[in-house]
């Protein structure tokens, strides 16, 4: 059995609050702070420019791109870290459309995160080559997975509902008609077992500071599958991803494997706070996460519904076609979140009116989970949520 309690207790949450928002940003894993310390005073501060050498900076973005190889099922080796998950996105994106010449169209769908859509669409416009980006309801993705279709590019889980896709049969599915496989990992990277090797997937990209706790604006991740990363030609040719980047040519080489999925100069602060980060999945099986993960959703699901009539769950009601996390739809679920804020349970709100809960493991309790739920119907039995001061929305929902 994973002993939970030990790993709550190596988070800085902070006293009187029950964080059920890790699956935007992850809390803070107390180790992280010393970690942040010694690279800045004790590395950066005395070695200065050396550090690049003696501290092994430069080789940070495959390093942390092989641990999280290890918790999505990507071989050494495949996987590199930097820049955000959006750039991750681009670079996917112009990638898989340039293997496969002739075909027009990337299909996404109506639940993907708006950015991969912006980046995707922007891209295909700059290319002029007629292509098009088509959105399609969630359900209809394999309809629409015929020949034309240059790349498939889904996020596994949908960011608003929780909604889980099949990526080993919508990935068979790409695959049969010749087109190329896109998945973003954003909301499953560190919530529950993802095999890439597995499935098949010939790109994947995710960010580390949702469920792997990076800390905010910590840098996203891409893995090309190894027989393939050959044939990419990077969009995004930056010195870094170049094969000799100290020779200072004129031209430009790709990197060898992966490594030619870098552009730039790796942020070495935010990396080595990733770092510290997942020391906390050492010796715990994905597979134990997501057994409780299902445990700690389902418990919620039960109590709020037992508590409360006027809410919709918006979330799959199987567990194993749900992420990690319980969304509720409620007229007024704006004020109703930021009453629960001010009560110190905090989760988020996505527009039109999806209150969202994420459930971690590493850090979330069956007490909170009471706890939350207690409150959210309390919140809407009395009208709580029913004041001035909780429907003014800030920048940040
Ligand atoms: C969180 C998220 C993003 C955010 O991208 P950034 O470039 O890191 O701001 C993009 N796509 C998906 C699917 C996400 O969940």
């Amino acid at each position: 059995m994973t002993d939970f309690s030990a790993s709550r207790a190596r988070f800085d949450l902070p006293a009187g609050i029950t964080y059920l928002d890790g699956n935007s940003l992850g809390p803070l894993p107390g180790a992280a702070v010393e970690r942040a310390r010694r690279t800045i005073a004790d590395e950066w501060g005395p070695m200065l420019i050396t550090g690049w050498n003696k501290a092994q900076w430069m080789d940070l973005p495959a390093r942390l791109g092989d641990r999280i190889g290890r918790l999505i099922g990507a071989p050494a080796g495949s996987t590199v870290v930097g820049d955000t998950l959006s750039i991750k996105v681009y670079q996917a994106v112009a990638s898989a459309v340039e293997l496969r010449p002739g075909r027009k169209i990337v299909l996404s769908d109506s639940g993907n995160f708006p950015s991969d859509l912006y980046m995707a669409d922007g891209l295909l416009k700059s290319l002029k080559q007629g292509h098009e980006l088509k959105i399609v309801d969630p359900e209809a993705v394999a309809d629409h997975i015929n020949e034309d279709v240059a790349a498939v590019m889904l996020t596994q889980v949908d960011y608003r509902t929780g909604r889980l896709h099949d990526m080993k049969t919508i990935t068979a599915k790409a695959h049969a008609s010749g087109a190329m496989m896109i998945w973003d990992l954003a909301h499953t990277a560190g919530a529950l077992p993802i095999d890439l090797t597995d499935c098949n997937a010939d790109i994947a990209v995710g960010c580390t500071y949702k469920y792997l706790n990076g800390g905010p604006g910590a840098p996203g991740f891409i893995h090309v599958r190894p027989d393939l990363i050959d044939q990419v030609r990077p969009a995004l040719s930056g010195w870094l991803g170049h094969e000799a980047p100290f020779s200072f040519d004129l031209d430009y080489r790709p990197g060898e494997g992966i490594s030619r999925m870098r552009v730039g100069t790796p942020p070495v602060i935010q990396m080595a706070v990733l770092d510290a980060a997942l020391d906390e999945f050492d010796g715990i099986a994905m597979e134990a996460i997501r057994a409780r993960s299902i445990e700690l959703c389902e418990q919620f699901i039960a109590e709020v519904e037992s508590g409360c009539k006027d809410v919709e769950l918006a979330s799959p009601r199987d567990p194993h076609a749900r992420g990690s996390q319980v969304s509720f739809r409620f007229r007024e679920g704006y004020a109703a979140m930021q009453a629960l804020i001010a009560r110190g349970i905090i989760g988020d709100f996505r527009a039109p009116d999806i209150m969202r809960f994420g459930f971690c493991p590493l850090y979330n309790t069956p007490d909170e989970v009471s706890h939350a739920a207690a409150a959210l119907c309390e919140i809407i039995a009395t009208g709580e949520w029913d004041r001035p001061e909780f429907k003014t929305r800030k920048a940040v929902t």
